[in-house]
């Protein structure tokens, strides 16, 4: 490796390391390694096609070049993505910080207390400006949300309701919204009417509607009769709102909604070509147990002291598999946390200060234009203003906003809307009354200066919101810069330590990777913008599919779902669109090993299909007699496989070929889930091991960071025959000639983080690429050497390898020492570490994944802990400790416990706090001790206390 290289700081690894850690294995080299870990049959020649790997200097001139074609316009395009002002104070302490952007999702909560608090905070936001009872801590995008609401009304009907399928849907929704819940609905039965909500006759066959407030034109609809009627019979009401105009407006919650849904993007987040942004999800308290996606929510630490953690785990896919009602595994965590802060340094005043703002600009601007002689259609109105042309013709209207470098959202040929953000300011007002004027060729008229509201006296808001003090206390930099720092201290992030979650590749995340996100040329995209403005983000967008395809060995990509799970739903929708394309529709059976992991079944429910469970034999592997006898019974029916290659137990499953084999004799198609990728790149690929379909979870093997709990980026990749069948867009031109309706609201997913992806597989090319993989297989069988001695592995390849990652089992340990798995979990973090993934895919299980990035000396300390906990349990197992009162029963230890005047526990505080000799070097104190899961669950509260000790 070249000094000089990228590869040489990815990939932590040194020349004399590497030589020592092939010895403590018992091989000869690296390739001997890698050879006796991937089957010969799947192996594949050298990758060819990508470019030469580029330094991070050199990679940074070049995209800036790239950048430079994506053209700065004005953006009034509106449709849910608005120009906004990110505080320098949240884009250098949050967005830029590895601190808050290189967590994982707070599983481990007495290490993750920050970000969760701030997710607490996310929730109070939600439910004051909404009026609703209980939020979410953020979903996917505002078209998700909508359809999560769907799904959930839907689920949770009453007995009165069990035949009504049908959703009735305001067409003044926004259109990917609408096109969205097409995908969705269909899969499920349930059956949607698009319609004018005014001319709406209640019915016993409808359970539900949905509304947008202020609707898809920019007017505000007063619904409080039309949601009277539907309660009158029984139908629910769900409600699309933009959450800064109810600074200003009545809430849904206060008018009757049983769920409001939205995005959170103009609190401060960027347009970056259509996200990622976190959306809202609030709802009454009747629906907690129905709620998709993560709550956080408060409890007690073993001291009863007030602590938080993830709320109702219990409800999540992981547990409920094919019986979840929802699939949300990545969330948006990364961007609700800055959305939150957003709210905290202007609080409530300031809020409502923007948002009046902008809405007397939008008047402002409407009367400038209307003293021109066009006319303004809106009569009540927040940001949003419809203008109909007269006699001028659109295209002359559009060329010379062009030529000024604007967009508006050009609506029919008489028609056109614009909308107003934080960021436009009278400069900007007056060039946009420039531009009407010359289309009219009469002079500029000037804007007024004070104006009346245009909103409905009786939807002014009068309730207050953000009162908590949290929201009235950081509003200068100063006391928000110590906020945030206060909360980062508390989590452990990759800049503390390795997280060596298995199945989750916590790699590194490099700056120079992250760089560009904060460039404008990216970050200030609108997605609708017009393509001749986008060629930059298209460039990216066209090398990283062509890079996939080459990596996966497939012939096409769609980057647009937003996460693994929402990648796994795309491509069974893909399957299903194929099959019945070729009137064979009536295939619905999908068969899944029993390892998979949850989100697996889950998905396939949400297409419609039946899982039908395959079952592993005892060396972890797919049962291939079972598989075979299910394909022959199934074989009329059957959809499909999914498959992890190689599997969630960390092996190369030597008969993977045979078992796509008998799957395509079946006439299924095979999914593979891509969420192991980085074991195969460049040694192997899906096509190879004969899948036709496959998801990337691109922040786990390419370089996005997990954002405390997301983004991420779920792209499918596919087979020649399946392409045409790849997901479309209403609004830009995607995917295949029988394109699918669309799995994301933005045509690109979350178009900025792509560039991550980008930059990863520009800098690494081929080669580097490679030896990403072929490290973190040495990496993960150092781990197996060094701690086979003390803990039983518990799958290996058929020459005694592991792939990428390795399983601890610790099962024994309860009956000898009343020891379980979370007890080393937690035990982990007096050592400094996060632990590794918790009783997944085998309970009482650890699953371990180092990493390519990690360096000898990191995962030695880890090693070491390891090694050291498993003394402890042995001296818990000959009776030297006991059973209750022991330093892994006890842990974590905080500093508060260790500085305490008393001190009765039957061990040191060094042996508590500074196990070993490292630990004192950079010691990280978890900031509670032991949260309590069951008391918070059993005492439901998602908001801030009022006087809450969280607060100051
Ligand atoms: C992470 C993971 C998923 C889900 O991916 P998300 O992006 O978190 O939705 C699915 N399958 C496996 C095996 C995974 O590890």
């Amino acid at each position: 490796m070249n000094y000089n290289s990228f590869a040489y700081r990815h990939i932590g690894i040194r020349k004399d390391d590497e030589a020592e850690m092939l010895r403590e294995i018992g091989v000869s080299s690296l390739d001997e390694l890698i050879l006796k870990t991937v089957p010969e049959n799947i192996r594949i020649k050298p990758l060819e096609g990508l470019d030469a790997p580029k330094t991070e200097r050199t990679f940074l001139t070049h995209l800036k070049k790239i950048a430079a074609k994506n053209k700065l316009f004005r953006n009034y395009i509106g449709m849910g993505y608005y120009g906004t002002v990110l505080p320098g104070v949240i884009q250098r302490n949050i967005f830029e910080n590895p601190g808050w952007y290189t967590a994982y999702t707070p599983y481990q909560a007495e290490i993750a207390q920050g970000r969760m608090e701030m997710l607490l905070n996310y929730q109070t936001m939600v439910c004051d400006l909404t009026g609703m009872e209980i939020a979410n801590a953020s979903l996917l995008d505002e078209a998700t949300a909508a359809a999560e609401a769907m799904t959930m009304l839907h689920s949770a009907r009453t007995k009165e309701k069990q035949n009504s399928h049908k959703l009735f849907v305001s067409d003044s929704v926004f259109p990917q919204t609408k096109a969205l819940l097409k995908t969705r609905a269909i899969p499920l039965g349930i059956e949607l009417e698009f319609g004018d909500f005014r001319t709406f006759k209640p019915r016993d066959e409808y359970y539900a509607v949905l509304v947008q407030y202020p609707d898809a034109n920019g007017e505000i609809q007063d619904y409080r009769t039309f949601v009277n009627e539907c309660k009158a019979h029984g139908i629910h009401v769900i409600v699309a709102a933009d959450i800064l105009s109810l600074a200003l407006l009545t809430p849904p919650g206060e008018w009757g909604a049983d769920v409001v849904v939205g995005t959170t993007q103009r609190f401060g987040i960027p347009l970056g070509f259509g996200g990622p942004h976190a959306a809202y999800f609030a709802t009454k308290d009747e629906y907690k147990r129905f709620i998709p996606g993560r709550i956080i929510g408060r409890t007690i630490d073993k001291d009863g002291k007030p602590a938080l953690r993830m709320a109702l785990q219990t409800r999540e896919q992981h547990i409920k598999r094919e019986k979840a009602t929802s699939n949300i595994c990545t969330a948006q965590v990364l961007l609700a946390v800055m959305a939150a802060a957003y709210a905290i340094y202007h609080g409530p005043d300031g809020l409502r200060h923007i948002a009046r703002r902008i809405h007397h600009n939008a008047i402002r601007l409407a009367s400038s234009i209307d003293a021109l002689g066009y006319k303004q259609l809106n009569k009540s109105y927040f940001d949003t203003i419809r203008i109909d042309l007269g006699e001028v013709e659109i295209s002359k209207l559009r060329q010379i906003a062009e030529r000024n470098m604007m967009n508006f959202n050009y609506i029919d040929s008489k028609t056109l809307s614009i909308s107003l953000g934080e960021a436009t300011y009278d400069e900007s007002l007056e060039d946009i009354v420039r531009v009407f004027a010359e289309a009219k060729g009469v002079s500029p008229v000037s804007l007024p200066g004070e104006v009346e509201t245009t909103m409905p006296e009786d939807l002014l808001r009068t309730s207050p919101f953000l009162t908590h003090p949290v929201f009235n206390s950081y509003h200068s930099e100063t006391e928000m810069m110590r906020y945030l720092k206060k909360l980062e201290r508390k989590d452990l992030a990759l800049n503390q330590s390795m997280i060596a979650l298995g199945s989750c590749t916590m790699k590194l995340n490099a700056a120079t990777e992250m760089i560009p996100l904060s460039w404008p040329e990216f970050s200030d995209i609108h997605p609708f913008a017009p393509a001749d403005q986008v060629e930059g983000y298209m460039h990216i967008i066209r090398e990283l599919e062509r890079d996939l395809a080459i990596i996966t060995g497939f012939d096409s990509v769609s980057l647009q779902p937003n996460s693994g799970a929402q990648g796994e739903y795309a491509g069974l929708m893909v399957i299903r669109a194929y099959h019945q394309h070729r009137g064979q529709g009536h295939r619905n059976v999908v068969l899944i090993p029993s390892s998979a992991h949850g989100t697996n079944p889950a998905s396939a429910v949400m297409a419609g299909m039946k899982v039908v469970v395959v079952k592993c034999d005892e060396n972890g592997n797919i049962d291939v007699n079972d598989l075979r006898s299910l394909a022959e019974k199934h074989s009329n029916e059957l959809a499909g496989l999914m498959i992890t290659y190689p599997s969630t137990h960390g092996v190369f499953e030597s008969a993977v070929k045979e078992i796509t084999d008998i799957i395509h004799t079946h006439g299924g198609q095979v999914y593979m889930d891509g969420a192991n990728m980085n074991a195969q790149v460049g040694l192997t690929n899906p096509a190879a091991i004969g899948a036709d379909v496959c998801h990337l979870n691109l922040h786990k093997t390419f370089a996005i960071p997990h954002g405390g709990g997301g983004p991420g980026m779920g792209p499918i990749c596919v087979a020649k025959h399946l392409a045409p069948f790849l997901p479309g867009h209403p609004i830009v031109k995607t995917g295949g000639e029988h394109a699918i309706t669309p799995i994301s609201a933005a045509p690109y997913g979350s178009g900025l983080i792509l560039i991550i992806s980008y930059a990863y597989i520009k800098m690494l090319g081929a080669e580097g690429l490679t030896n990403a993989t072929k490290y973190a297989i040495l990496n993960a069988n150092y781990i197996k050497a060094r701690l086979e001695k003390h803990y039983p592995i518990l799958y290996t390849g058929e020459n005694g390898t592991v792939a990428h990652e390795l399983i601890l089992d610790c099962r024994a340990f309860k009956r000898d020492a009343s020891i379980e798995v979370v007890d080393i979990a937690k035990r982990l973090m007096d050592y400094g570490f996060h632990a590794p993934t918790v009783s997944f895919p085998v309970a009482g299980t650890l699953m371990i994944e180092p990493t390519e990035s990690e360096s000898k000396a990191e995962i030695d300390r880890f090693c070491d802990a390891m090694i050291s906990i498993r003394k402890e349990i042995e001296e818990i197992a000959l009776g030297n400790a006991d059973k209750i009162n022991n330093v892994l029963k006890n842990a974590p230890h905080t500093l508060e416990m260790l500085t305490a005047e008393e001190w009765s526990l039957p061990y040191t505080r060094k042996k508590a706090a500074y196990p070993l000799d490292y630990v004192a070097e950079n010691k990280f104190w978890p900031s509670v001790r032991r949260v309590d899961d069951a008391y918070g669950d059993r005492n439901l509260v998602c908001t801030c206390e009022p006087t809450s000790s969280y607060a100051e």
